[in-house]
């Protein structure tokens, strides 16, 4: 168990409202985790009002794209996922490719933005950047979850 808990690791993803927008990107999306060999421990639709928006995103307040991310991030649906896995943060992150989509589409076609991101903005998902950030985001999201109590249990109940 204990090296079990040490090598699974939590992300957080979250289609962005773009990719909700079409049931074939969602379905994509939704496959390429199964096809990771991630495991789905949480998912749940919401919609977030501008406020939610501007809080996560306060690290990148006075940015000259922040007010375009915070409605944008405001404007639709989104899915959002707990998943574990070996390495969750950089293998989530490898699968979504880089964060401006000419870079995505150039250096990383096959990654999720390189297939489906519309703008630099328009992205179609995010993923947390460290186990730091997982911890936090999943928070944020899931306020009843908790890391630890999922990270401590010796037989994980994945769902
Ligand atoms: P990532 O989502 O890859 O971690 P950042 O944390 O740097 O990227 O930025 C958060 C989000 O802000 C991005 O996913 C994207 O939606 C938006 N964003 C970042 N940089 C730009 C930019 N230069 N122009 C427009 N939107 C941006
Ligand atoms: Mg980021």
């Amino acid at each position: 168990t204990a090296r079990l808990a040490k090598a699974l690791q939590l992300t957080l993803a979250v289609v962005k409202p773009d990719g909700m927008a079409h049931p074939l990107v969602l379905e994509a999306l939704h496959q390429k985790i199964l096809d990771n060999s991630f495991v789905i421990v949480k998912c749940k639709d919401l919609a977030w009002k501008k406020q939610d928006s501007e809080k996560f995103y306060v690290e990148h307040a006075g940015r000259f794209f922040y007010q375009r991310l915070v409605e944008f991030m405001s404007s639709g649906p989104m899915r959002a996922y707990v998943l574990a896995r070996e390495d969750a943060v950089s293998h989530w992150r490898e699968l979504m490719g880089p964060t401006k989509v000419f870079r995505a589409i150039y250096t990383s076609p096959a990654s999720l933005r390189g297939q489906f991101g519309l703008t630099d903005t328009r992205n179609t998902t995010h993923g947390s950047d460290s186990m730091e950030s997982a911890r936090r985001e999943i928070g944020f999201f899931f306020p009843e979850f908790s890391v630890e109590a999922w990270m401590q249990q010796e037989e994980p109940a994945f769902r």
